[in-house]
């Protein structure tokens, strides 16, 4: 269902019927991928997906079988990745150990030739960029993780990059820092105006760095959209899945009406204003905040618009801000809702009706 945007705002980076396999194994087959300038845009997908090896084909350290990359007004599809001014940090940081700090930020300058004394203020902006500027004397080994991606992101900002790539650049740290990171790296990238590309596997980082974030799936971007877009209208049963939890069931769309299409699931009928062939089989999911909970023995009367299945308690999970309750369910079937706060009036093995918006309701058809 991916389109792509055509306007010529949206060329910055190009990247054109892209096909790669290795070793006879396809990976990639037409890959399409556009983006503006000054956007930060995450690859989010499963292992396996091609997440990488769409980064490595735009940083020019994978050859692509077919296809083209431009960027700004170049097509470096045959560049060597040192002449396409792109920067790539990677997850293991890849420092010089033997190295000072400030002579690791300045080691890209070197390369393109640049004196001592010409990479002295370069290096200091990008030290100051990532919040180090005291560290620049410093020996690499002895600073921390967290410490040593803020060089590498320096490192990659220093030559003014026309893009930068980054590969799972926060994966080695632990969770606080890493959330620390995600929030530093978002307001860097927009203070110097930098275009960048994050590879990630983890959904809550796509969503809380990306001004946009194309989903991949197989080696195709299954949708591409900001993330408040991606959580409430996902355009696939993938993507659903993948961004965000839902409740989801499995039924076959029974009649349709003049608004909305009755789905016969196995707790029940399930309506949503999505439009479904009649007969079609079908999944339909809701986001678990927007699903309420009542004990059967104290269900308000049905009010319209509203689905309602009744279902056995199997967990609840009291998480402090939220309480996560878990119907039980045969099969693939995900019964899941989530309330606000500490809500201990639930138990396992109560009977307990949830109900929510037809509107709210997710389907896709078999197609999808
Ligand atoms: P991960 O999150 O695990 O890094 P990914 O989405 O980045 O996954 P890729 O690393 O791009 O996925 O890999 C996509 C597919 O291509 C995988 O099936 C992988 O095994 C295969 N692949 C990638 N690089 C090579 C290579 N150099 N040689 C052979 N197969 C490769």
């Amino acid at each position: 269902p991916y389109r792509e945007e055509t306007s010529k705002d949206a060329r910055y980076l190009e990247v054109v019927a892209v096909r790669k396999s290795f070793r006879g194994a396809t990976v990639m087959d037409g890959m399409n991928f556009r983006m503006r300038k000054g956007e930060l845009v995450s690859l989010l997908g499963p292992s396996g997906c091609g997440k990488t090896t769409l980064l490595r084909i735009i940083a020019g350290l994978v050859v692509a079988d077919e296809g083209d990359v431009v960027l700004g007004s170049r097509n470096i599809t045959d560049l060597p990745a040192h002449k396409r001014n792109v920067s790539v940090v990677f997850q293991n940081y890849a420092l010089f150990p033997h190295l000072s700090v400030a002579e690791n930020v300045a080691f890209g300058l070197k390369a393109r030739g640049r004196t001592r004394a010409e990479a002295e203020g370069p290096v200091r902006d990008a030290l100051k960029l990532v919040r180090m500027e005291t560290y620049a004397d410093k020996p690499i080994a002895g600073l921390s993780g967290g410490q040593q991606q803020r060089i590498a992101v320096a490192r990659a900002l220093v030559v003014k990059p026309d893009l930068l790539l980054l590969d799972e650049p926060f994966s080695a740290l632990d969770r606080k820092l890493r959330e620390t990171m995600q929030v530093e790296l978002k307001s860097l990238l927009r203070d110097s105006g930098t275009t960048a590309i994050f590879v990630t596997h983890d959904q809550e980082e796509a969503l809380s760095v990306s001004d946009r974030i194309a989903v991949m799936n197989a080696g195709r971007i299954e949708q591409f959209a900001s993330p408040s877009t991606l959580y409430a209208r996902p355009e696939t049963p993938f993507v659903m899945d993948f961004v965000g939890l839902s409740l989801r069931l499995h039924g076959r769309a029974a009649r349709t009406g003049d608004d909305h299409v009755a789905v016969e699931t196995a707790h029940g009928i399930v309506r949503t204003a999505a439009r479904l062939e009649d007969g079609e089989p079908a999944i339909v999911g809701v986001r678990p905040e927007l699903v309420r909970a009542y004990r059967a023995s104290d269900v308000p009367r049905e009010p319209s618009g509203r689905n309602r299945i009744e279902v056995t308690l199997e967990d609840v999970m009291i998480l402090g801000s939220k309480t996560m309750l878990h119907g039980r369910s045969e099969g693939s079937e995900r019964l899941v809702c989530e309330l606000a706060g500490i809500q201990s009036q639930y138990v396992r093995g109560q009977r307990i009706v949830l109900d929510w918006a037809i509107e709210d309701t997710l389907a896709y058809g078999a197609a999808a």
